[in-house]
């Protein structure tokens, strides 16, 4: 059985043990958020007051050219294609989320005119499936929304675009995504995978998976800060039949031309619309700075052997307490969800005693297992407070009720 001690022992041993002296993490406080906000490397707000009073305040709009602003979304997009297996050139940082699932999936269906539905699941995250009803009505096209277990015998040759998050935001289970790319491809479908809770998590292989389209977001875990740009993935071989339904000037081959007229720029620029979010950009270059020479697989198998441990205590101490997250290693990412009828009260009893993670609806408490910076102690601490608080019934103090705007 494991022990206190035994955790202590695996962070001495722990080949990403300096990694998490990189970031600001106060003491008292056991991080499990990362999946929803990354913490804060130490060194983002140097190169944030250097840009801004350096660059910004000296050199102003010099600094798109001498300072290099202007090639951040490509710098930018191409760091974290390295981190999901795709091509140079083929990611950009931009926009939110949600806005590059508007253009990746309403580019992807105009690849098959001739068919009439977007096919996605019930355990998407919901802003994916807004913006794709959107398209569907604007689109004339029909939005198949099917239980996650039942995405591949949906997929047939009425199908244009299956878009997919591959992890679900709530319980973790991840979709295979090559055989589901697979077997959209061989029914003559697009493909439109979202990354958020992926990214930085474990390694994603687009291109080998021959994925069409990707998004994801950058303050996830990639720790780039609230709001920071989200990216997306435009193939190759799409990259000159993509339409941009968001036709802005930066997606134009020559925008400082002021022509009235749109042409489309080749490459990933297309997927582009405006002006970049510098400073945005900035943080999430510089907390990229990171990922430098680590190995995504030394990452996935820290991530497997906290969220292993994780499992294993609550289970043990917790005995009332469902485990929500499918315990196969290929079949999740790096969060462990918890199902309990109180969880709301629950997690705000664990935040009061430190234990950050978070609730969402009807009834998940989730614990996101940042590998870069959780450690096996946390998983020790997390668990014995988890234990305490459902064995004391603390979560029942009515301080634990009340809802912010934010969970
Ligand atoms: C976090 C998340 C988003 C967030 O989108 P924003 O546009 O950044 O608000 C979208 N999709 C998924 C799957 C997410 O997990």
């Amino acid at each position: 059985m494991t022990t206190r001690a035994d955790c202590e022992a695996l962070d001495a041993s722990d080949p990403l043990a300096m990694i998490r002296d990189l970031f600001t993490l106060p003491d008292g406080v056991i991080y499990l958020d990362g999946n929803s906000l990354g913490a804060l490397p130490k060194h983002v707000p140097e190169r944030m007051r250097e840009v801004v009073e350096e660059q910004w305040g000296v050199d102003r709009i010099r600094s798109w050219n001498v300072h290099r602003w202007i090639d951040l979304p490509y710098r930018v997009g191409d760091r974290i294609g390295a981190l999901i297996g795709a091509e140079p050139g083929s990611v950009v940082a931009a926009d939110t989320t949600s806005i590059n699932v508007y253009k990746a999936v309403d580019a992807a269906r105009r690849l098959r005119p001739d068919r009439r539905a977007i096919v996605t699941d019930t355990s998407n995250f919901p802003t994916d499936v807004y913006v794709m009803r959107g398209i569907a009505d604007a689109s004339g096209l029909e939005l198949k929304l099917v239980d996650p277990s039942a995405v591949l015998e949906s997929i047939n040759e009425t199908v244009a675009v299956v878009a997919l998050t591959e992890v679900d935001y709530r319980t973790g289970r991840r979709h295979d995504m090559a055989a589901i790319t697979a077997a959209a491809h061989d029914a003559g479908a697009v493909v439109v995978w979202d990354l958020a809770h992926s990214v930085g998590a474990f390694p994603v292989g687009v291109a080998d998976a021959g994925a069409d389209f990707a998004v994801g977001c950058g303050y996830k875990y990639l720790n780039g800060g609230p709001g920071a740009p989200a990216f997306i993935y435009v193939a190759p071989r799409h990259q000159s039949s993509f339409r941009n339904p968001i036709t802005g000037w930066f997606g134009h081959a020559a925008p400082f031309e002021f022509s009235l007229e749109f042409v489309p720029a080749e490459g990933i620029a297309r997927a582009r619309v405006g002006t970049p979010h510098v400073l945005g950009l900035v943080a999430l270059d510089a907390a990229l700075d990171v990922f430098d020479g680590l190995g995504l697989d030394v990452v996935r198998a820290k991530s497997l052997a906290l969220t292993d441990l994780f499992m294993d205590l609550v289970e043990e101490w917790a005995g009332d307490i469902e485990v929500a997250t499918p315990k196969e290693h290929e079949r999740r990412g790096s969060q462990v969800s918890l199902r309990h009828d109180h969880a709301f009260p629950m997690v705000q009893a664990l935040i009061a005693r430190g234990v950050v993670g978070d609730f969402r609806i009807p009834d998940i408490a989730r614990f996101g297992f940042a590998p870069l910076y959780v450690r096996y102690v946390d998983v020790w601490d997390a668990a014995v407070a988890i234990r305490e608080v459902v064995a004391s019934g603390e979560w029942r103090d009515p301080r634990f009720a009340a809802r912010s705007t934010v969970t």
